[in-house]
């Protein structure tokens, strides 16, 4: 179960890959778009509510179709009319719902909802280890801390990587 780290890492480096290259300041697009990639596990909230019997993590907020209506708002509230910027709130949103359905080792995303409730996974072996110690609260914390760590270490340079290609292709574009 990757944290709010790798999540709005990876939101963040969908939405510099997507956005406008006109558009400025840059950094706007790129911060929205990671916490729309934090915000699917909003879900843990009613949970902890203990609304219903519980159980809704992974559920409707994980969903495609979820992402769809979400993308579509933000570009109502944005009033951004354009086709890529829908694309960008939407990809960066749906990030967070590939990232869990690929590691997961829950019961599985339920990517499907409102037409099928079944929760998909594909649990591939993840590079990060999530367990954490529960022996005291300092060695808990020092294990989400390497986990916290692992989790930039992997997933910064990827943000890195597409800010730069997306600098040198702004670059070879004024240029021409
Ligand atoms: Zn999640």
């Amino acid at each position: 179960m990757p944290l709010p780290i790798a999540h709005g890492l990876l939101g963040a480096s969908v939405a510099a890959a997507l956005r406008p290259s006109s558009q400025s300041p840059a950094w706007k697009p790129v911060l929205i778009g990671a916490l729309l990639a934090i915000s699917p596990d909003a879900d843990y909230i009613l949970n902890w509510m203990r609304i219903s019997s519980g159980g809704w993590h992974h559920g409707f907020t994980h969903s495609i179709p979820f992402a769809l209506v979400i993308g579509l708002s933000m570009i109502v509230v944005s009033r951004d009319w354009r086709m890529r910027s829908f694309l960008l709130f939407t990809a960066a949103y749906v990030s967070h719902t590939l990232l869990d359905f690929t590691f997961t080792e829950s019961r599985g995303v339920a990517l499907w909802w409102p037409f099928t409730n079944y929760r998909y996974k594909l649990r591939l072996p993840n590079p990060i280890d999530y367990t954490w110690s529960d022996a005291s609260l300092f060695e808990m914390s020092v294990d989400i801390l390497k986990i916290c760590l692992a989790e930039l270490l992997i997933f910064a340079p990827i943000l890195l990587i597409v800010m730069y290609i997306r600098r040198a292709a702004t670059k070879a574009h004024k240029m021409a």
